[in-house]
């Protein structure tokens, strides 16, 4: 068979490497390290986890479990070495680090038709695989940058955190557009945002816990200037206690149907995906820890028993605007056996990443055997990722992480989030065996 090339051997590569090469394909795999390295990998291994140690829970009723659930059916290498690596933490898969990346190494290399060169690649192969990651090397940025006709991969990843719309207290918010002013066809009458309004005693409450609150402090050269549009909200409250109130959380143009009056301030949400389920908490990026956004975020009216989708965060981040830049299969859309993998699609974390290397693997495999790329149904957790990088709006896409906003919904009304969470994974797990039947070769785990 021909030999096709993978660039990056972290996790998303190694995992489409070991695909293509279990379906007889001859993988030439390119990792830079250590003849180049990156701000935050430490040693020449692939797949070395340069943060945390954990993979997230193991559960099915948690997003990241489902997807970990998923990709074993899918028989994912990474989870294996994972498990074999695996120490003691609860409910989540966390790893010894350096017997995960070490376990991976040493299966790759083993592999009679994987070979590792270590070069730092500035070419887009095809057949082939990208999946350079957050940190990819500024030739190869550049490379992508203009093959694909746009101006930046994001460096500065500002995320603020989304929350799940049916925890939203509708008793409190009241939906409106500033202004009334709304340029989309057929968005809903009543204004597209939902309000948040503070008495100035809340807002102060508020702000004070956001000046304390405790922040993540990450690696040395992820200490950037940020830009104004990306400026923490904690970092804005510290200039003045005005600040927040003539920035994001202006409350001017947004009158309270109910009190007839403008609020102190607002904070707004905006819908992130089409169902309606996910809202983004606009303006409000943010280094916090989990625990303090959970705390002081929970303090906006409206949000007290808010469900966190995803968490805000910053860090350097070079990722394609996948739903503005390449085809439903996340290739090149004039050439779809040149694919992306891992972080460098929009996808964001360690499972997501490896999830979005095994399908481009399992894509690429088929391909180059003459068959269509195939996804897998949007009733899957993986499956609903690779509808939000293709649905979701290029002129707002940020990262997105594994999360049961992104899954269809049920059809039927399930109160207690527990068994309904159970019942989605259960309708999960069966479409991906489903769709694994038909269409993938090489599969399930026993
Ligand atoms: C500082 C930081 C902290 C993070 N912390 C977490 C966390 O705690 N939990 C979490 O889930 N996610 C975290 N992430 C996100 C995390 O990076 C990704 O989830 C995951 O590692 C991405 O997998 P990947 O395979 O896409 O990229 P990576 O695992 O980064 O692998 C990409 C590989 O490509 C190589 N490479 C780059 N350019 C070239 C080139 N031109 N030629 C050849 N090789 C190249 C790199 O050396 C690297 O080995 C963090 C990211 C950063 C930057």
């Amino acid at each position: 068979m021909s030999e096709v090339h993978v660039v990056g051997g972290g996790l998303a590569g190694s995992e489409a490497a070991w695909q293509l090469a279990e379906r007889g394909h001859g993988v030439v795999l390119h990792e830079m390290r250590p003849v180049r390295g990156t701000p935050a990998h430490k040693t020449d291994r692939l797949a070395e986890l340069v943060c945390s140690n954990t993979f997230k829970s193991t559960e099915v009723s948690n997003a990241h479990g489902l997807l970990k659930a998923e990709m074993r059916l899918l028989g994912s290498i990474i989870l294996q070495a994972a498990d074999d690596a695996r120490v003691a933490a609860g409910s989540a898969l966390a790893v010894d680090r350096d017997v995960f990346a070490a376990g991976v190494t040493e299966r790759i290399l083993a592999h009679p038709r994987i070979s590792v060169v270590r070069e730092e690649a500035t070419t887009i192969p095809s057949p082939g695989i990208i999946a350079t990651g957050p940190l990819t090397s500024d030739a190869l940025a550049t490379t992508i940058r203009e093959r694909l006709g746009i101006e930046s991969l994001a460096f500065y990843d500002a995320i603020a955190p989304i929350v799940s719309r049916e925890s939203v207290d509708d008793g409190v918010v009241f939906r409106a557009s500033r202004y009334g002013k709304e340029t989309m066809a057929d968005a809903d009458s009543e204004g597209a945002y939902l309000n948040c309004p503070f008495t100035r005693d809340e807002y102060e409450a508020f702000l004070d816990a956001l000046i304390a609150a405790d922040q993540y402090h990450g690696h040395e050269f992820d200490e950037v200037a940020y830009f104004e549009g990306c400026m923490p909200v904690e970092v804005m409250a510290q200039r003045g206690r005005e600040t927040l109130r003539f920035g994001p959380m202006k409350p001017v143009g947004l009158r309270d149907p109910r009190t007839g009056r403008d609020a102190w301030a607002i904070a707004q949400l905006r819908q992130e995906d089409r169902g309606g389920r996910m809202w983004n908490l606009v303006g409000f990026q943010t280094r916090l820890r989990i625990p303090e956004q959970q705390r002081v975020f929970r303090m906006i009216p409206g949000l007290a028993d808010a469900e966190f989708l995803r968490y805000g965060s910053i860090h350097r981040n070079s990722y394609i605007n996948s739903p503005g830049a390449l085809s439903p299969h996340l290739s090149l859309r004039d050439d779809p056996r040149a694919l992306f993998a891992g972080q460098l699609t929009g996808v964001e974390g360690y499972t997501e990443s490896t999830a979005t290397g095994l399908l481009a693997g399992i894509n690429l495999s088929r391909m180059i055997g003459g068959e269509q790329p195939v996804i897998p149904p949007p009733t899957t957790m993986l499956g609903a990722l690779y509808r939000y990088m293709r649905e979701a709006d290029p002129r707002h896409f940020q990262p997105m992480n594994a999360n049961f906003g992104l899954l269809d919904d049920l059809g039927e009304r399930i109160r207690d989030k527990k068994a309904k969470r159970e019942k989605l994974a259960e309708r999960s797990l069966a479409a991906m065996e489903a769709w694994r039947v038909a269409n993938v070769m090489v599969g399930a785990t026993p």
